[in-house]
């Protein structure tokens, strides 16, 4: 799994394949992509950035596909409850998954600098954090995987400056 988002990489066949793996996905587990939640996960998929629900809002009513916030929500609790999408709980807005279809732990990478979000492998992170939890008899609702800091190319840019 590679922390897509960081490098360059053909974006269209990104945005259609992340459609075409939800509509795969929904198809084989009789879910329906309708039109508001395929435009919602296409609003998503247009960026790798994290994006509030009142943007992807914004951008459906553009569409001309619901104008009250609880639709914007409704479709994008859709996509985060199958994996479509994330919550991003450090900025309060979602993006789409880079690994549809795939079950995976990620650490969500935040760059302050472009606002990109990358997925990186957090499988053995979140074993060792709950490992450690269990040692103290705590029982955790949820656990965020979040880091926020400078991706490859900000980074760069800093140093040349
Ligand atoms: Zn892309
Ligand atoms: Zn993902
Ligand atoms: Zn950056």
């Amino acid at each position: 799994m590679d922390p897509i988002g960081f490098e360059h990489h053909d974006h269209d066949s990104c945005i259609a394949s992340g459609l075409a793996a939800a509509e795969d996905t929904c198809k084989d587990k009789g879910l329906q992509l309708t039109p508001v939640r395929r435009k919602a996960l296409e609003i998503l998929l247009s960026e790798h950035r994290a994006m509030g629900a009142y943007d992807v809002l914004a951008r459906l009513r553009e569409a001309g596909l619901g104008s009250q916030p609880p639709v914007a929500y409704r479709a994008l609790d859709f996509l985060v409850s199958h994996g479509f999408a994330h919550r991003i709980e450090l900025l309060n807005a979602y993006i789409a998954c880079s690994h549809p279809g795939e079950r995976h732990a990620p650490v969500f990478l935040i760059c302050r600098g472009c606002d990109t979000v990358a997925e990186a492998p957090g499988k053995a992170a979140t074993s060792a954090l709950s490992a450690a939890v269990a040692e103290t008899g705590f029982v955790p609702s949820r656990v965020l995987m979040e880091a926020e800091g400078q991706c490859p190319s900000c980074a760069a840019r800093e140093d040349s400056a």
